[in-house]
């Protein structure tokens, strides 16, 4: 099958390559001409585990190319997928802008049947829009259909998500389009829903809105925990062996932050508002969340009083482990008010440095998580990277003035830090 994907951020690049690994013929199409550059020239702008072998074979193969010219995309394949940015706007509503755009461009150099695929998250009913621009573009003359193929994919564990999909949603009308979204996802072996165009938008936004929810429940349960003395790690162990609940997304912590989950919830929140229902349930979700943050900034402060010139040393600055990513990362937001508080942070994350190093230029950026911890009042574990697990600990608490350490992801063993000598916090574990 012949593909081409307009917009090469971490869904388009990773769908793409994984496109191409099973066998179509991809074109990847980036309207930022460095970016486009840079991947012809065989650098990986992202990080993802597995990303950069996948990539380099299948160029080598002859089944993956890179181009800033939409229409050389179009003109080349049967389907085209949209994945570019859906990002928030002030009042929590989905800036459409830039799928109306490759709408319009796809439109514009459309000259027969082309299927256009929805990849990016939207609000319900956004298939429609698009359905009636590309319908007015082209003044009614060329062929084509519709469909929402909403991604679920993983930041940190993107390639092996894309190659191996619990379920592919395809919401569509057409069955010609149905058949050639079946062929396109057949080599993946996952089931394939095909549902109408708005219920597949909506299960994008249902399903990041839930796991949101699953995540701010045990967040409030560990407060309960905090104050009576249960361990939330066990209460979800004991909560999550129950099949009907699940253990994942009962991780107990700081909060989620990342590119998703606060957009997809604020979009879901006001979608549900504008079609005349407050989902008030959606708002308690992103209130725990933000209390989550406050109150573990407020034991900061609790246990260092006041913040102005004391050196905090954070470890992890991407939203989460196992990728670059820093965009609306919880991790950088504490050190964000740290530092409005007048502290002088020293950070250090496996992957994201460069990412954040554009946007809180004014951290001390060390070389590896042992300097982290040279000179500072207290440690703070951000980001739940594997490797701040295997640090020597005892070696880090003799390089610090004094010896807290703030563990935000409840990465690291109370007991051991405890028998180390750390003053030691974490989340809902006494
Ligand atoms: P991204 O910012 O990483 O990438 C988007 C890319 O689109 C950028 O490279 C940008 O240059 C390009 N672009 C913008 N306008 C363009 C245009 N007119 N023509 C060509 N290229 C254009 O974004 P992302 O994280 O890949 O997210 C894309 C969509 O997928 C969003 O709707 C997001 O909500 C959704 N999504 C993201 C994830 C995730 O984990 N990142 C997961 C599932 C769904």
């Amino acid at each position: 099958m012949k593909i081409a994907i307009v917009g090469t951020g971490y869904v388009g690049l990773v769908s793409g390559t994984c496109f191409a690994e099973v066998g179509h013929e991809v074109i990847c199409v980036d309207n930022d001409k460095k970016k486009v550059a840079t991947l012809q020239a065989g650098q990986i702008p992202i990080y993802e585990p597995g990303l950069e072998d996948l990539i380099k074979k299948n160029v080598a193969a002859g089944r993956l190319k890179f181009t800033d010219s939409i229409k050389e995309g179009v003109e080349k394949s049967l389907v085209v997928f949209i994945a570019v940015p859906t990002p928030p706007q002030p009042d929590g509503s989905v800036d459409l802008t830039y799928i109306e755009k490759v709408a319009r461009e796809i439109a514009a150099v459309m000259t027969e049947y082309r299927v256009i695929v929805d990849k990016s998250t939207v609000p319900v009913k956004t298939g429609d829009r698009v359905t009636q621009t590309i319908a007015r573009y082209t003044q009614g003359k060329v062929e084509f259909d519709v469909v929402s193929n909403p991604e679920f994919l993983r930041e940190g564990s993107a390639v092996a998500d894309l190659m191996n999909p619990d379920r592919v949603v395809v919401g569509t009308d057409s069955e010609r389009a149905t058949a050639i979204m079946k062929e396109i996802y057949e080599p993946f072996k996952a089931p394939i829903m095909v549902t109408d165009l708005n219920s597949a938008e909506l299960i994008k936004h249902a399903a990041n809105s839930f796991l949101a929810l699953k995540i701010s429940y045990i967040n409030a349960v560990s407060i309960i925990c905090e104050m009576s003395g249960a361990n939330v790690d066990m209460v979800a162990e004991g909560m999550g062996a129950d099949k009907r609940i699940g253990r994942a997304f009962l991780n107990a912590g700081i909060g989620y932050g990342g590119s998703c989950f606060p957009k997809d919830l604020s979009a879901f929140t006001k979608i549900s508002e504008d079609l005349g229902y407050d989902f008030r349930l959606l708002k308690e979700v992103s209130e725990i969340n933000r209390i989550q943050k406050n109150r573990f900034l407020k034991q900061i402060r609790d246990t260092l009083w006041v913040l102005k010139d004391k050196k905090i040393g954070v470890l992890g600055l991407a939203f989460k482990g196992n990728t670059d990513d820093v965009r609306s990362s919880v991790a950088m937001d504490l050190v964000e008010l740290m530092q409005r508080e007048g502290a002088i942070v020293r950070a250090y994350d496996p992957q994201g440095m460069e990412k954040a190093k554009s946007l809180l230029p004014n951290i001390v950026y060390c070389n590896k998580a042992e300097e982290v911890a040279e000179g500072v009042e207290a440690l703070v574990v951000a980001t739940e990277w594997n490797e701040f697990k295997d640090l020597d600990w005892k070696s880090m608490k003799s390089k610090m003035i004094s010896p807290h350490l703030f563990d935000g992801r409840n990465l690291l063993d109370p007991q051991k830090m405890r028998d180390i000598g750390f003053d030691y916090y974490s989340i809902g574990r006494s």
